[in-house]
C-alpha cells in the first residue's frame, strides 16, 4: 500500500485540493495524510497567543475571519447538498468550540488543541470532496492511533495496533484519510509532532503498515543541491540515500521535517518527494542506494549557539570531555558540531533552554565563551571526505570567516560554522566553487 502526504500548499485551495484528488487516483487502497491548509496553523498559533495575552476581542475577530475563509472554501469545494451540509456543520462545530476557548484559562493543552483544528478541517473537507465523486473513503482520526511516548518518540506498538484496528473496522474503504502533525502524548493529551510534523506522520504510518512507498507531495520538485531561497540556479536532486536525506533535513533543508527519514530507513521503505504543482517532475527518490560521489548538496541551519569550553587545568586533563558531555546530557541538550584541541573544546547547540545553567556548571572547571547568531552550513554527499574535488570547498575560507569545521565525523558530511550574517555569502560562494567551478554532483 502507498502512503501519500500532501502539504499545506497542496491542500491550500479548492483548485489544489482537486489536483490532489487527481494525483491519488482511484486504483488501489492507499492512505492519505494531510497538513492543514497553508496559513491555517500560523493563524491558529496567533489566535492561541492572543488568548494567552487576554486579547479577547482580537482573538474573536481572528477566529471569525478564519471561519469565513473556511465557509467560502466549503462552498466552493463541495456541490452535493448533503455533503456540503456535513462540511458546513463540521466547520461550524470547530469554530464554535474555538470561540469557546477564548473565555477559558489558557494552557499548553488548550494551545495544542487549538493547533489541531487545521488538520481536522482539511481532512474532513477533503474526505467529502472524494465522497462526492463516489470514492469509498474512511477518515481515520489521528488522535485514535498516533501517540508519542515520554521520550517524545513515536509509540510504534500502540500506533500499529490501533491503526490496524481502525483500518480493519473500515476495510471496505479504498482511500484512508488522516491528519498529519497531531497526536496524543503518553498521558493521552492532545499534542503534535512539532511544526512541519505531517511529513513525520506519513513515515511513521508508512513504517506501521510496512508500506510499499511513502510519497511526500509539496510545492517544490524535491531536495535541491542548495537552498533555493538564497541561491539562484539550484537544481533538484533525483536520488539521495537515507543518510544523505537525513543529514540535509536535519541541517536545515526546509523541505522535510528533520525526523521524517528515520521510521522508513530501518525498514528500507522508499521515500519519494514530489511536486503537487508539477506532478510530472521526477522529484527526489530516497532509498538505501547510493548514487554518485562527492558533494551533492548544501543546506544551512540557523539559530545555532557556539560554546567554547577551555579547561582551566590545561594540558592532559583526562576526563575533561566526559565531564562536559555529562552536563549536556543532564539538561537533554543535544550537540550538533564539535571540534577539540588539547585544552579546549568548541561545540554547538540549537536548544538554548538550559544554556544559563549549563554555562554555570561548566564554569566550575572551565572558562566558557558563548557566541550566538551562528549558522551551520552543511555539505552532504556520499564519500565526500575522500573525493578529490572536495578541497575546492576550502576556497571559501579565503573569503568568509569560518568559526569551526567538522570534517571526517562521517563519510558523507562536512559542516562549517559561520556567523549567520555571513550565511548568504557562504552559500552563494560554495555554490560557485563547488557546483559551478567543477565538482561533479549527481
Ligand atoms: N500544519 C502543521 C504546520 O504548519 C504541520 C505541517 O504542515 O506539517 O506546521
Ligand atoms: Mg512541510
Amino acid at each position: 500500500m502507498l502512503v501519500y502526504k500532501f502539504g499545506g500548499t497542496s491542500v491550500g485551495s479548492v483548485v489544489n485540493m482537486n489536483h490532489v484528488k487527481e494525483i491519488i487516483g482511484t486504483n488501489g487502497k492507499k492512505i492519505v495524510v494531510l497538513s492543514a491548509m497553508s496559513g491555517t496553523t500560523n493563524a491558529l498559533v496567533e489566535i492561541s497567543d492572543l488568548i494567552k495575552e487576554n486579547k479577547t476581542e482580537l482573538a474573536q475577530k481572528q477566529i471569525k475571519a478564519l471561519n469565513e475563509v473556511y465557509k467560502k472554501t466549503a462552498y466552493d469545494l463541495v456541490q452535493d447538498k448533503v455533503l456540503y451540509q456535513e462540511v458546513i456543520q463540521y466547520v461550524n462545530y470547530i469554530f464554535t468550540a474555538l470561540l469557546e476557548t477564548v473565555s477559558q484559562p489558557h494552557s499548553d493543552l488548550i494551545h495544542n488543541s487549538i493547533l489541531a483544528n487545521g488538520e481536522l478541517l482539511s481532512t474532513f473537507m477533503f474526505s467529502r470532496l472524494l465522497q462526492q465523486d463516489g470514492v469509498k473513503v474512511a477518515l481515520l482520526p489521528a488522535l485514535e492511533f498516533m501517540r508519542i511516548d515520554r521520550g517524545n518518540e513515536p509509540d510504534n506498538f500502540y500506533i500499529k495496533q490501533n491503526l490496524e484496528r481502525l483500518m480493519q473496522d473500515t476495510s471496505d474503504a479504498d482511500v484512508y484519510i488522516t491528519q498529519g502533525f497531531i497526536c496524543l502524548d503518553a498521558d493521552g493529551n492532545i499534542t503534535n509532532l512539532q511544526r512541519g510534523g505531517s511529513d513525520y506522520t506519513a513515515t511513521i504510518i508508512g513504517a506501521a503498515i510496512e508500506a510499499d512507498e511513502v510519497q511526500i507531495w509539496t510545492d517544490i520538485d524535491g531536495f535541491h543541491n542548495n537552498d533555493p531561497r538564497f541561491v539562484n540556479d539550484t537544481r533538484a536532486l533525483s536520488h539521495l540515500s537515507y543518510d544523505e536525506a537525513a543529514e540535509l533535513a536535519y541541517f536545515g533543508a526546509k523541505i522535510l521535517h528533520p525526523q521524517t527519514v528515520m521510521p522508513v530507513m530501518t525498514l528500507d521503505i522508499p521515500l519519494r518527494l514530489k511536486n503537487t504543482m508539477d506532478s510530472n517532475a521526477h522529484g527526489t527518490l530516497i532509498t538505501n542506494k547510493v548514487h554518485g560521489e562527492g558533494i551533492k548538496a548544501i543546506a544551512a541551519k540557523d539559530n545555532i549557539t557556539a560554546i567554547k569550553i577551555k579547561s582551566v587545568r590545561m594540558l592532559l586533563a583526562h576526563g575533561f570531555l566526559k565531564k562536559v558531555f555529562e552536563i549536556f546530557e543532564r539538561y537533554q541538550t543535544s550537540i550538533d558540531m564539535i571540534t577539540t584541541s588539547e585544552i579546549a573544546v568548541s561545540l554547538t547547540i540549537d536548544n538554548i533552554l538550559h544554556l544559563t545553567t549549563i554555562k554555570e556548571e561548566l564554569e566550575q572547571f572551565a572558562t566558557v565563551e558563548i557566541d550566538e547568531y551562528m549558522s551551520i552550513v552543511c555539505l552532504v554527499g556520499n564519500h565526500i571526505i575522500y573525493h578529490p574535488d572536495t578541497p575546492q570547498l576550502f576556497q571559501v575560507l579565503q573569503d568568509v570567516n569560518v568559526r569551526m569545521i567538522a570534517y571526517g565525523g562521517s563519510n558523507n558530511n562536512i559542516s562549517l560554522l559561520v556567523n549567520t550574517s555571513d550565511k548568504l555569502e557562504t552559500l552563494q560562494k560554495l555554490q560557485r566553487y563547488v557546483f559551478e567551478d567543477g565538482i561533479v554532483a549527481i
